[in-house]
C-alpha cells in the first residue's frame, strides 16, 4: 500500500516510473519513522528518499544543507513541478524569510530547507515546534564528523535535534563516508543504531591507472594527444601549481585554464560556467573545483599529485563519465609526494588520522591488488572480484595461492580477539620473545609461531594485500586494531580461496621504481632536525610545483 503511495507521487510530480535500488527501501523506513543513514554517490538519487516523504506523509520535511548557494535551485525546481517547498538562510531579507515562516506555520510546506546556522540560532526549535514535522533529512551528513574530510564546526551542534524531537525521525544523507566516519555521523546525531542503506559506488565506465610521478607533464601531453576535444580536469595540490600546468597545456596547443580558490569570484563562476558549456576544454584545478557541478560527459581526470585520502581522490575521479559512456582516470605517485603531504598534515589537529588515511591513499598508489578492489573494500562493500577495467588487471603481477597464508594471518587477528595492530598480530605469527607479549599471554594462543617461516617485512606486505583486498579492515577509531571483514569468515569457514602476489614480484616492481631513492630519502628525513625538515618541506614544494623557495 505504502509502496503504491510512494510509486505514484514518484510519477505524478517527477515523471518516472521507478524508483533506484534502495529509494524505496529508505522511504518505507522513513513511513514507518524508522532514523537511518543514507550513502549513495552523486548523482545517485539521494533527494528523492526525503521528497517523496513529504509529499506523502502529513507535516513538513525540514531539510538541513550546508550547501546554501545551491538551496535556491533546488526550491525553484520542486515548485516548478507543483512540490511547495521554501527555504531560509542567511542570504534572505527579513521580508523574505517573514514570507516563509509564515508560510511553514500555517502548515502549507512540503519542504523546508534550512542552514545548519538558521536551524540552530536562537528561538528556531520553538518556532518549528508549531507545526509537525515528518522528518529531519541531515544533507551533505558527512560534515557533522571530524573524520570526515569536509568537517564544519557548526554542523556538531546539530546533536541537540534528537534530544528536542525526539519522535520525528531523521535521515542522514552522504556521498562520501567511510565506515569510521558513518559511525560518528550516527552517534553525533543520536541515532546510533539507525539502519545504514549503502548503495554501490561502483562506476565500471571509469578505468583506474596510476604511474610514476616522472615527467608528468610528458606523460600529460601524451594522454592528451590521444584524447582530441575530450573534456577534462588536471587537479594540482597548489594555487602556482594550477596555472603553471594551464600555462603549459596553452603553450601546448591546448584549451585550458586554471581554476582555484584564490580567483576572484567573478573568474571563478566564468571559468566554470565555460567549462560546463564545452568553451573550455580541460580546467586545471585545486580541489575547490567541482563541488556541485554537474557536467555529464566529463571524459578524463588527472590527479598531478596524490590526493589526501582515498574519499578526495573517489569524489574527484568520480566527475568523470556521468553520462555513464567510458572514461579514464591516471594518478600520479611519487613517494615524495607522499612525504610532502604528510608533512604539511603533521601540524593539523586530528593529524594522526589524516595521517592513516594518507597511508592508505598511498598503499592504494603501491598495490598491486585490482584497484577498484580496494577502492570499493575501502568503502566497505565487499567486493571480490578483480574489475578488469584498471592498471592492475591489465597487466597482472604473478600470484599465488596464499589461501593457507590467509588464513593463518585472519585465524591470528580472530585469536587475538580483533584487539591489537597488525605488528602485534605479526609479531604473534613469528613466534616474537617480546616480553610484552608474553606477559599478555598472547605466546599462548594457537597461532603463536604459525608464521616464523615469514620474514616480519613480507608478513606487513601480506597483512597490506589483505587489507586491500577486503579480507581485514584497519579500525583508526579504535588504536588502528585490524580487524575481520565478513570476507575473512568466508576464508576461514567456507573455503574461500585468496590470491596473493608474490614477494619476489613486489620486491622487483619496488627496485624498479626507486626503491633505493626511497629508503635514502626516509632515513635522510629521520635524521634532520625540525628546522632541516622544514627547509626541506619548502625545498621539495618548490621543486615539485615550481614555486620558488622562500
Ligand atoms: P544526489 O543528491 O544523490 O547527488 P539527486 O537527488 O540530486 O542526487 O538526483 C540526481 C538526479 O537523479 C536528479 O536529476 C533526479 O531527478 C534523478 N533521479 C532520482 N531518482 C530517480 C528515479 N527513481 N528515476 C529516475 N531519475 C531519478
Ligand atoms: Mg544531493
Ligand atoms: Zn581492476
Amino acid at each position: 500500500m505504502t509502496q503504491e503511495l510512494a510509486k505514484s507521487a514518484l510519477k505524478k510530480y517527477f515523471g518516472y516510473d521507478d524508483f533506484r535500488p534502495l529509494q524505496l527501501k529508505i522511504i518505507e523506513g522513513v513511513f514507518r519513522g524508522e532514523d537511518g543513514i543514507v550513502l549513495m554517490p552523486t548523482g545517485g538519487g539521494k533527494s528523492m528518499c526525503f521528497q517523496i516523504p513529504a509529499v506523502t506523509m502529513t507535516g513538513t520535511v525540514v531539510v538541513v544543507s550546508p550547501l546554501i548557494s545551491l538551496m535556491k535551485d533546488q526550491v525553484d525546481g520542486l515548485r516548478a513541478v507543483g512540490i511547495r517547498a521554501a527555504y531560509l538562510n542567511s542570504s534572505q531579507t527579513g521580508t523574505e524569510s517573514l514570507a516563509v515562516e509564515t508560510a511553514y506555520e500555517s502548515g502549507e510546506l512540503h519542504l523546508l530547507y534550512v542552514s545548519p546556522e538558521k536551524l540552530l540560532s536562537q528561538g528556531f526549535f520553538t518556532f518549528l515546534k508549531r507545526r509537525k514535522i515528518c522528518l529531519f533529512a541531515i544533507d551533505e551528513a558527512h560534515c557533522i564528523s571530524a573524520w570526515g574530510h569536509d568537517f564544519r564546526p557548526e554542523y556538531t551542534r546539530l546533536k541537540g535535534l534528537k534530544t528536542a524531537f525526539p519522535e520525528t525521525p531523521v535521515l542522514a544523507l552522504t556521498a562520501t563516508a567511510d565506515r569510521l566516519t558513518r559511525k560518528d555521523m550516527a552517534e553525533q546525531l543520536g541515532i546510533p543504531s539507525a539502519e545504514q542503506h549503502i548503495s554501490s559506488f561502483n562506476r565500471p565506465n571509469l578505468s583506474l591507472a596510476v604511474r610514476p610521478g616522472l615527467k608528468r607533464r610528458e606523460q600529460i601531453i601524451n594522454f592528451l594527444r590521444e584524447r582530441p576535444n575530450e573534456a577534462g580536469i588536471v587537479y594540482c595540490l597548489s594555487r602556482k601549481q594550477t596555472e603553471k600546468m594551464a600555462d603549459n597545456l596553452r603553450a601546448a596547443g591546448y584549451n585550458a585554464e586554471a581554476y582555484h580558490a584564490g580567483l576572484p569570484a567573478a573568474r571563478r563562476a566564468e571559468v566554470q560556467s565555460d567549462f560546463i558549456n564545452d568553451k573550455t576544454l580541460i580546467v586545471c584545478a585545486t580541489i575547490a573545483f567541482g563541488m556541485g557541478i554537474d557536467k555529464s560527459n566529463v571524459r578524463w581526470v588527472i590527479h598531478y599529485t596524490l590526493p589526501k585520502n582515498l574519499e578526495n581522490y573517489y569524489q574527484e575521479i568520480g566527475r568523470a563519465g556521468r553520462d555513464g559512456a567510458k572514461a579514464d582516470t591516471l594518478l600520479f605517485y611519487s613517494y615524495n609526494d607522499y612525504l610532502t603531504l604528510k608533512d604539511m598534515i603533521s601540524g593539523n589537529p586530528n593529524s594522526e588520522l589524516q595521517v592513516a588515511k594518507l597511508d592508505r591513499m598511498k598503499e592504494y598508489a603501491e598495490s598491486m591488488a585490482c584497484r577498484r578492489r580496494i577502492l570499493l573494500n575501502y568503502f566497505s562493500e565487499d567486493h571480490a572480484e578483480d574489475c578488469g577495467n584498471c592498471d592492475v588487471c591489465a597487466n597482472p603481477p604473478e600470484r599465488f595461492d596464499g589461501t593457507i597464508l590467509a588464513q593463518k594471518a585472519l585465524s591470528a587477528v580472530a585469536r587475538l580477539k580483533e584487539s591489537v595492530g597488525a605488528g602485534m598480530a605479526i609479531d604473534v605469527l613469528r613466534g616474537s620473545a617480546r616480553a610484552d607479549l608474553r606477559s599478555r599471554g598472547y605466546d599462548q594462543v594457537k597461532t603463536y609461531g604459525a608464521g616464523r617461516d615469514i620474514s616480519a617485512f613480507d608478513w606487513n606486505q601480506y597483512f597490506n594485500q589483505l587489507i586491500s583486498l577486503g579480507y581485514l579492515y584497519v579500525a583508526h577509531e579504535d588504536y588502528n586494531k585490524v580487524k575481520l571483514t565478513p570476507a575473512a569468515r568466508r576464508v576461514l569457514f567456507e573455503k574461500e580461496t585468496v590470491e596473493l602476489v608474490k614477494m619476489t614480484t613486489i620486491k622487483k616492481r619496488r627496485e624498479a621504481a626507486g626503491a633505493k631513492t626511497r629508503k635514502f630519502a626516509e632515513t635522510k628525513r629521520e635524521n634532520m632536525s625540525l628546522f632541516d625538515k622544514l627547509r626541506q618541506v619548502r625545498k621539495d614544494l618548490a621543486r615539485e610545483f615550481g614555486i620558488p623557495p622562500y
